[in-house]
């Protein structure tokens, strides 16, 4: 966990392209399906890309981009997306892989020469 927040706007969207899984309730599952003008079933055939040993449905794999990133990097489901989803940041995670990930991609180009080893412009 970090004390440190992020901008969202500056980050090409690494939680939803890394930061594992995302698993949708049955909840989850009737408000994207409604939002996407389809059937439960439809959706499920459609989106659901894994499903745990349970039986847990999940519309992102652990490894794989997010099936809903559109190309402006913001989410395409927005207004119905997982619950997962909507209470995460990464800087609030005890796993802090994709918060230093994104953390080191937002630092500006001046600061990352500054703490060259030699010191000296490449
Ligand atoms: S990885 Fe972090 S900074 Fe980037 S969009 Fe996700 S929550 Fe925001
Ligand atoms: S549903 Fe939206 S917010 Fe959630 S991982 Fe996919 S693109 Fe990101």
């Amino acid at each position: 966990m970090s004390d440190e927040s992020l901008d969202c706007l500056k980050c090409p969207a690494f939680c939803c392209r890394t930061a594992g899984y995302v698993e949708v309730s049955r909840n989850d599952i009737r408000r994207l399906a409604k939002f996407l003008d389809l059937t439960v079933r439809e959706f499920e055939a459609r989106h659901i890309v894994e499903r745990n040993r349970k039986g847990s449905k999940r519309i992102k794999s652990g490894f794989g981009t997010c099936q809903f990133l559109g190309e402006n990097r913001r989410c395409t489901v927005y207004e119905a997306r997982p619950r997962d989803c909507r209470g995460y940041v990464c800087w609030n995670q005890e796993d802090t892989t994709v918060f230093e990930f994104a953390r080191f991609f937002q630092k500006p180009v001046a600061e990352l020469r500054k703490n060259d080893v030699d010191g000296k412009p490449r």
